[in-house]
């Protein structure tokens, strides 16, 4: 088949490779969508409704391979079998972000790490939508990019929520704000098995940044600090850090929060609206990005102290009882797990368990033993729990569904308690999803 100049192929059609599909339609590239899977009904009927072409279930190689550029979703793997003959043949595949980027002037504030993404892009939006800014909201939450720049928006800025995976096939995209939380062993398995190649991927949010642009990341993330000396960094460097230490641009001290640069700003640490370290740390970062942006002090407070959080990341449930039951389902690796434990402050069951990524459980140990009454394991295997807790000597229950689990936890809990949904682990192996881990574990809540 001749390789036409605009000839465009996404791969995957789910949020972004449909919102890409559009976008490249109307910016006149002939368009073909192409899914190894079977395609939601609501992504179909999208497809349908613009006439874009479609195939699922298959990949039909000649015609993905006559691309003149794949835009990829961020969920299939660089080394699936169609993507790397497209990289032997040299066709340029791109993320949605990278695509979308190129038709559009807004600002782009956007934010990576290994954990305090979604809360930390939330809080921003937030902050900015009720400050009266034209903002949207993009990336891996909500809407894509690329269907809100078809469809015409034409915001100032985009808050938007970056994966590695996004990360590794954008190459021209500028983020006029980076925000990089922090960087713990995550996803390994997309990536060899090796941390530096993942360091890597996160690192790419800095690439094409000018002297105009910013780059905001916590100070005392080792792997950041160490990173930093590879690249020159042309950006302004906003250093956040709990510690007033110098040259932070934000930090907590003595129970204020102090944002320095570009222009003072602080608030009683006790008024904002999200609790525990890490959300010290996605509250500042979220603070010097308002600041940046020019956001004033009375927009800035409210906003940092009104913001009702996001589900399933440390969310109240309900109180039964006299048992506060949290949902912290997001919890799928050991690092957001340890900072949910951290910020607990009553005798806690921790529910853990799932689909294990590889973890490392022994830098829990400490944590549990500081703040934890009992341990209920909810997995499909849970072998590996008991391997790495049992000998703690607390007490332990061993379940395999949510109803068992739950019973389980309130059973163990005294009144005065917190039980703690915070797994550590992905939920394939027992539900749906991380949502429908969190659901389920709500709605048995509920019928207490
Ligand atoms: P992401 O989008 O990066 O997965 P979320 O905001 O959804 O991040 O939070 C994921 C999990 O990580 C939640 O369990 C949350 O409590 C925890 N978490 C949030 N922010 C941080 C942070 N800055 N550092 C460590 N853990 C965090």
């Amino acid at each position: 088949m001749e390789k036409s100049t605009k000839n465009m192929v996404i791969l995957g059609a789910a949020e972004s490779g449909v919102g890409a599909a559009i976008l490249a339609q109307a910016k006149g590239y002939e368009v073909w969508v192409s899914d190894m899977g079977q395609i939601k009904p609501s992504y179909k009927a999208l497809l349908e409704q613009y006439h874009i072409p479609f195939e699922e279930g298959v990949h039909s190689e000649e015609r993905i391979l006559s691309a003149c550029e794949i835009v990829k979703s961020p969920g299939i793997p660089e080394n699936a079998p169609i993507v790397k003959k497209a990289k032997e043949k040299g066709i340029p595949i791109l993320s949605e972000i990278e695509f979308a980027g190129r038709y559009t002037r807004a600002k782009m504030i956007c934010i990576t790490g290994s954990n305090g993404k979604t809360t930390t892009t939330s809080l921003i939006y937030h902050l900015f939508r009720n400050a009266g800014y034209h903002v949207g909201l993009a990336g891996n939450i909500g809407k894509s990019l690329a269907l809100q720049i078809a469809e015409g928006a034409d915001y100032d800025y985009y808050i938007i929520e970056l994966s590695s995976f996004q990360l590794d096939n954008m190459y021209d995209f500028r983020a006029n704000i980076a925000i990089l939380l922090n960087i713990t062993p995550d996803h390994l398995d997309r990536y060899e098995n090796d941390m530096q190649l993942y360091t890597n991927s996160k690192m790419r949010i800095l690439q094409n940044q000018t002297e105009e642009d910013a780059f905001v990341y916590w100070a005392d993330d080792p792997i950041i600090g160490r990173e930093l000396q590879k690249y020159g960094v042309k950006s302004q460097l906003c250093p956040f850090s709990l510690l007033h230490k110098q040259g932070m641009i934000g930090y907590i001290s003595e129970g204020k929060y102090v944002i320095e640069k570009p222009t003072p700003f602080n608030m009683e640490q006790e008024s904002l609206s999200l609790s525990g370290k890490h959300n010290m740390y996605n509250s500042l970062a979220a603070g010097i990005a308002a600041r940046l942006s020019g956001m004033d002090d009375n927009y800035l407070r409210k906003g940092l102290s009104d913001f009702e959080g996001v589900e399933h990341r440390l969310e109240k449930v309900a109180v039964v009882r006299g048992v506060q039951y949290i949902d912290d389902s997001k919890a799928t690796n050991v690092d957001a797990c340890w900072y949910a434990l951290d910020s607990m402050k009553t005798p806690t069951i921790l529910i853990l368990g799932g689909k294990d990524k590889g973890n490392d459980y022994q830098c829990l140990r400490d944590m549990i033993k500081e703040k934890c009454a009992g341990l209920v394991y909810l997995g499909a295997d849970n072998t590996k729990l008991h391997a790495n807790f049992d000998d703690l000597g607390l007490p332990i229950a061993d379940t395999h569904s949510m109803k068992d689990c739950v019973d389980a936890c309130a059973t163990m809990a005294e009144p005065g308690y917190t039980v703690l949904l915070s797994p550590c682990c992905a939920s394939f192996d027992l539900f749906k999803n991380m949502e429908d881990r969190g659901d389920q574990f709500k709605q048995r809540v509920k019928e207490l």
